[in-house]
């Protein structure tokens, strides 16, 4: 009896110190309207909330309540979503650091910034998408390739985790992804050779469980014992490729409790030259679906097939119903979209989603392959006549991507999937290149060009059963955020010029917007507080247009940098 009383006391005194966040919590984040618990709002990734209170009819309302400074002297993008739990929003900022910050207030409770060493190797700007929850802690990567765990209450460190080394060209920028009891990352590097891979481990230690290499060849490993190559060595790289072969997962994941797996994509094989790789080069730029019990692969499918643009295939596999099957949407860089069937891989439809896809005609639904346009693909240096320079093609999407980084939402309510895109192209060619630690393995020179007058960006609404388009609103600039749809009829994205904007799901008409000071690169989330609707974003221009956009970052290159987060909500009547 005392025993048992005192075990009573103990369990209330720890659930005092800190509210844990539960396996069971996570698994029901999608539904829970009181918490962020994971990135994309849920571990499917749908980024939908049943919140209805703010709608169509009342958004014309929304004002802001708080907005906080990231602060400091150190800006650049910030391409964060914030999590929600038990009045704490935690939400990461650029140059690797966290923020807890009061929901209600918009004060500011710790901060904790990670402290980078010199010669850190990010490709595409200093940014991190967000964090993970899992009991008293908020975990999260850091550009020089670590993964953190910090006290929810405290800042302090709990625990802190080395993914590879930073100066071969390793960082991670990507939100972690907890599920079935198990905290799963990739990595990025894809520009320097990298191996990509997945990770398990145990987020309340940080003890790695297994890795998944998702470059065929190499061998995984769980409880520190083999776990079986990934494929085949040498089936579809050719000599010692594969040692260098890139493919690196550096999006954040996303998990579904109906298929028990894990869906990861992955970036481009590397180098960028497809010459000296040919072959399917699995499992680069491709959807991979693992089972997180056994640290193996299921399915995998590749979108581009020894991809020669760049076009990294890392976009959020969304799992949702279609005709009573568990499916998933992505809208891949290469500028198609692609459903697949979630438990198997088998390729169900695909469409274009921006217009003037030039490296393929379509996709071959049967088969599941591409139907190439060989004439433009960039040539062989080695059939030029110094052997310096391949042939120079006009490619489009651009490496930039039909979609990039920025999430797409999905609404089972309107079944539609609302996705950001942008419109672009690119001059690209191939030049001989050899493997060097640390250095970029491109062998590729290319210019990023718009290729219309009025927009890049476009914010499109598509049925993923029929490939139709319901409804577009055009952008000036590149969209770089990502989306929120809820039950009140409503989508929510940024713009880099600075706008939070809300319009109407079902006609695409705007609604309302506001303008937070810098442009908004990040995806906007909702939650409910004391009975009230609350939405977020976080604004700082940013990210990879304006190092990599070549012409299109000179049209945008007067846009400011920033660094806050914003919250709204409904005035009370
Ligand atoms: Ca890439």
């Amino acid at each position: 009896m005392k025993k048992k009383l005192f075990a009573l006391l103990m369990s209330a005194a720890a659930a005092h110190v800190s509210a844990q966040v539960t396996d069971a919590m996570i698994a029901n984040d999608a539904a829970d309207e009181s918490s962020v618990l994971s990135w994309g709002m849920g571990t499917q990734g749908q980024r939908y909330s049943a919140l209805d209170s703010v709608n169509t009819k009342t958004v014309k309302n929304l004002v802001p309540v708080w907005s906080m400074s990231f602060g400091g002297e150190k800006q650049r993008g910030q391409e964060s979503q914030p999590l929600v739990y038990k009045g704490k929003m935690f939400v990461t900022a650029s140059y690797s650091r966290i923020f807890a910050v009061d929901v209600k207030t918009g004060e500011k409770i710790w901060k904790y910034e990670h402290r980078l060493p010199e010669g850190i190797m990010p490709c595409c700007d200093v940014v991190n998408r967000g964090a993970a929850l899992y009991d008293n802690l908020v975990i999260f990567g850091t550009l020089d390739a670590q993964i953190v765990a910090l006290d929810q209450d405290t800042g302090k460190v709990v625990w802190r985790e080395k993914i590879d080394d930073y100066a071969a060209g390793y960082s991670y920028t990507a939100a972690p992804l907890i599920a079935d009891g198990l905290l799963m990352t990739g990595l990025s590097g894809g520009e320097f050779g990298v191996v990509g891979r997945v990770e398990a481990r145990d987020p309340k230690t940080g003890k790695l469980v297994w890795t998944r290499p998702v470059v065929e060849g190499h061998m995984g490993y769980k409880d520190g014992k083999e776990n079986g190559i990934s494929g085949t060595t040498n089936a579809t790289w050719p000599g010692e490729m594969w040692k260098t072969g890139g493919a690196s997962p550096w999006l954040g994941g996303t998990y579904d409790a109906k298929t028990g797996l894990a869906y990861f994509g992955t970036g481009n094989p590397g180098p960028w030259n497809a010459h000296v790789r040919k072959g399917d080069n699995l499992y680069s730029a491709a959807t991979v679906a693992i089972d997180p019990k056994t640290g193996k692969i299921v399915w995998h499918y590749q979108n581009t097939p020894n991809d020669a643009w760049d076009f990294d295939g890392v976009n959020e596999f969304i799992t949702f119903d279609m005709d009573g099957k568990r499916v998933g949407g992505k809208a891949d860089r290469n500028g198609f979209f692609y459903v697949n069937d979630a438990a198997t891989g088998k390729l169900i439809n695909a469409f274009p989603f921006v217009k003037g896809n030039t490296w393929a005609k379509s996709i071959d639904i049967a088969t599941g392959r591409p139907n190439f346009v060989p004439e433009n693909r960039p040539g062989d240096p080695n059939a030029s006549a110094d052997g310096k320079k391949g042939s120079a093609v006009f490619a489009a999407p651009g490496f930039l991507g039909g979609k990039n980084q920025q999430p797409m939402a999905y609404s089972p309510k309107s079944k539609m999937f609302y996705v950001p895109t942008n419109e672009w192209g690119m001059d690209i060619w191939n030049e001989p290149i050899t493997y060097k630690k640390g250095g970029a393995y491109l062998g590729a020179g290319f210019t990023i060009k718009p290729l219309n007058n009025d927009y890049i960006g476009s914010l499109r609404a598509f049925d993923p059963k029929t490939g139709k388009m319901a409804w577009e609103i055009k952008n000036n600039a590149p969209l770089w955020g990502g989306v929120l749809a809820t039950a009140g009829d409503l989508v929510f994205w940024g713009t880099p010029e600075g706008y939070l904007k809300a319009a109407d799901a079902k006609t695409g008409k705007v609604l309302w917007q506001f303008q937070t000071g810098s442009g908004v690169v990040a995806p906007p989330i909702t939650w409910k507080q004391d009975g009230e609707q609350y939405i977020s974003v976080v604004s700082g221009w940013g990210g990879a247009v304006p190092l990599w956009g070549g012409e299109v970052a000179k049209k945008v290159n007067f846009l400011e940098q920033g660094g806050s987060v914003w919250t709204f909500k409904l005035p009370k009547s």
